[in-house]
């Protein structure tokens, strides 16, 4: 492949689906959202922490107003990815009163009851993570059917939207998903297909995050996805991939990835049954390589997890 696939800075990446760097935590490219925008309307694929609700307006501000925000969509209920969801939603009911959280009734419920969830993430990312209000309000939901066909005023009579259900990262994670005719022309991945910190090579990260992550359904997730042929496709962390080649190259690679991710953690656990070390390991043989985000402070938070939560699914270690 000769053009770089991979669009990492903030801006329009098809005629409809824009690509924007949140910021998260004030690095760049550690999280990303998607904003599918037409003529009459607006929907937000994910918010970020509550902190980085902000970046979401600035980016709208002056350029798309925010009465025409439709949907908010969680692709599922962690804190980096909906924990600002509460706070968007009623900041932009001041503006449209109909605006809703478009969501499956597992997240919903995730949404008004977060405290578990935001308890065990401070443990591990400490203040980084903003506050998760419980949203109760029965009004501020839709909830739909992964099988639902959802029609978003503006697109053409071909396009749809649809939640596809892909479980494995966590239990409630759907892929939010631009159909044109039957084709996909762009699928939000989410954390479903790993990470992607690496602006130039189809390269990807693990993201078996504890408690929930299951690796046989995260496989088989992984083989949907591939089997829809996504045209194109973004990444919560962080950016997105162009054109369907690139798309299915990253995809299938994750899928080895995961493999050998899963191997290497047994391995590494088995030489020195401790957290740390297999950690260390990690960052040292296997990160910088599949990485060009700079080096931060987050990095080592964020393998704890993935490595932990692969080791509860091996049996290796319980959940805390
Ligand atoms: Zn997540």
């Amino acid at each position: 492949m000769n053009i770089n696939p991979i669009i990492t800075t903030s801006g329009k990446i098809t005629q409809e689906i824009y690509h924007l760097d949140i910021g998260q935590y004030h690095i760049p490219r550690s999280c990303s959202v998607f904003l599918l925008i037409t003529p009459k309307s607006i929907v937000i694929m994910d918010t970020g922490t509550s902190e980085d609700v902000y970046s979401i307006l600035k980016f709208m501000k002056n350029q798309f107003p925010l009465r025409r925000v439709r949907y908010l969509i969680p692709s599922h209920h962690h804190f980096d990815h909906s924990g600002g969801m509460w706070k968007l939603w009623k900041i932009i009911k001041d503006y449209n009163p109909e605006v809703k959280i478009l969501t499956i009734e597992r997240t919903k419920k995730l949404l008004q009851d977060p405290n578990s969830h935001h308890e065990r993430a401070k443990r591990t990312f400490g203040d980084f993570i903003g506050i998760m209000e419980p949203l109760l309000d029965e009004n501020a939901y839709e909830i739909v059917e992964p099988s639902d066909l959802i029609k978003i005023p503006g697109l053409n009579q071909s396009q749809h939207l649809q939640l596809v259900s892909t479980p494995g990262h966590t239990l409630d994670h759907v892929c939010p998903t631009l159909f044109e005719k039957d084709k996909v022309k762009f699928t939000y991945l989410g954390e479903a297909a790993g990470g992607l910190l690496h602006s130039k090579q189809l390269v990807t990260l693990p993201s078996s995050m504890p408690p929930e992550f299951d690796f046989r359904v995260y496989i088989q997730s992984l083989e949907k996805l591939i089997e829809m042929k996504p045209q194109n496709s973004g990444y919560s962390h962080a950016g997105a991939v162009i054109g369907h080649e690139g798309v299915s190259e990253a995809l299938i690679e994750n899928k080895e990835y995961s493999f050998f991710f899963r191997d290497f953690v047994k391995s590494k656990f088995s030489e020195r049954g401790e957290t740390r070390f297999v950690v260390e390991q990690f960052i040292e043989q296997e990160l910088k390589a599949r990485s060009d985000v700079p080096m931060n402070e987050l990095y080592t938070n964020y393998v704890v997890a993935v490595v932990y939560g692969q080791l509860i699914d091996l049996g290796l270690k319980g959940p805390k």
